[in-house]
Formats: C-alpha cells, structure tokens, sequence
C-alpha cells in the first residue's frame, strides 16, 4: 500500500524497507527483528504492543512524505544514496560500467552515475534530483537565502 512512499524515502535517503506480499506476523516479525519502524495505514497494526510504528494518516504522497519527516526527523543519509526500487545503498560507478544500462541520450551527456549492485539498476542526477527538488522544495517550508 505504501510502495510509493517507500521509493520516495529511498531518494530522499531513508533506510526504507517495504514488503510487498508480506502477511501482519510477517511485518512485525521483520520490524523487531531489523529494528525497524513500521510504516503502515493500518491502525490495528500500528497499535500492536512492542513495536515502534508510524500510522501514515494522508492518502496523499507529499502528505505522507512530509508525516515520515516530521516524525522520524532528516534521513540518515544523503538524497540518492539509495536503490529507490529495492534500498540497497548505490555504488559510484564509472561511464564505462553504465554504458549498456541508461539510454544513449544520457549516457553521452552524464558523467555522474551510480549503480545498484543488487538489482544493476543505474542512476544518474539528471531526472531524479529534479523530480525531488520540484516535489520537495514546497513542502520544506524554507526557502533557499
Ligand atoms: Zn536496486
């Protein structure tokens, strides 16, 4: 249910775990065991006892996002440091290692990229940063001096 949200805070730098096909007993047996904080939309669940959770109120992604960050405070690490699709922290990598994964287009005109070495995927500032920045920047509520 809160997939979307999970890739956000993966940008964002959030160690933000999510499990798709998981049942409850195996989201609380995975919290405690990770030490991890629940995120859910489900009540029942956030108020189970010894279990640390956020009960995601709004239905909508920059509420949540904003929800995530003033409870939990400012990730623990920097934007990008993530594989938004599965949390695995990015590797720099080399124009070379990329070539075959990001379109022709990006590949001759970046020289910044990052590479997932679980899942191979390859990132690049361009795209993501400013998709943040333009999502983000309203709900900061500091303006750049
Ligand atoms: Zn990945």
């Amino acid at each position: 249910m809160l997939g979307r949200l999970a890739r956000w805070l993966r940008l964002l730098g959030y160690d933000a775990a999510y499990a798709r096909d998981a049942d409850d007993y195996e989201l609380l047996r995975r919290a405690r065991a990770e030490a991890r904080i629940l995120l859910t939309r489900d009540r029942r669940l956030a108020a189970r006892r010894g279990l640390q959770a956020v009960l995601i109120l709004s239905e909508r992604l920059e509420e949540q996002v904003r929800q995530v960050q003033h409870t939990l405070g400012p990730p623990p690490g920097p934007p990008l440091s993530r594989c938004p699709a599965c949390n695995t922290p990015l590797i720099a990598a080399t124009r070379a290692a990329v070539r075959e994964r990001v379109p022709p287009y990006v590949w001759r005109r970046q020289t910044d990229f990052r590479l997932c070495p679980a899942c191979h995927r390859a990132y690049w500032p361009g795209t993501h940063v400013q998709r943040i920045q333009a999502t983000l920047a309203p709900l900061s509520g500091e303006g750049e001096t």
